[in-house]
């Protein structure tokens, strides 16, 4: 299993050859503005290492989605932001446009990014 993907364009982010406004990082995750926000805060959430998408986690990658929500919460928690939504979107027809795992998090609060 390859950790990322050479025209992944969230790989790209996570080896910092596409610019992104980081807004939280740890060892697993790192979160990140959406370029095209589609609510007063929308942040996306990805694990450093590439899973292509919901559909394709597995036993081994409890511990990876854990830190996923746990990151949600943090990442809240950083721009005090107390009410907001998590979405991921499976497959094309739900609207994923990006083959790499990632947690939409949108609210019509401001935060603080
Ligand atoms: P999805 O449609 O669920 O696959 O979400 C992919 C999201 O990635 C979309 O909301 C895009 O606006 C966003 N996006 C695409 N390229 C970038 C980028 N370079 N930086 C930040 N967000 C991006
Ligand atoms: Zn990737």
């Amino acid at each position: 299993m390859t950790d990322s993907f050479k025209d992944c364009i969230f790989c790209k982010i996570i080896k910092k050859e596409i610019p992104a406004k980081i807004v939280f990082e740890n060892d697993t995750v790192l979160a990140f503005p959406d370029i095209n926000p589609k609510a007063k805060t929308h942040i996306l959430i990805i694990p450093k290492e590439h899973r292509k998408g919901l559909s394709a986690l597995e036993e081994n990658d409890i511990s990876l989605s854990g830190r996923l929500m746990v990151a949600v919460a943090d990442v809240a928690k950083k721009i005090k932001l107390d009410s907001y939504r998590v979405i991921i979107n499976v497959g094309p027809d739900a609207g994923q446009t990006i083959f790499h795992l990632h947690l939409h998090l949108m609210s019509p609060d401001g935060g603080m990014v």
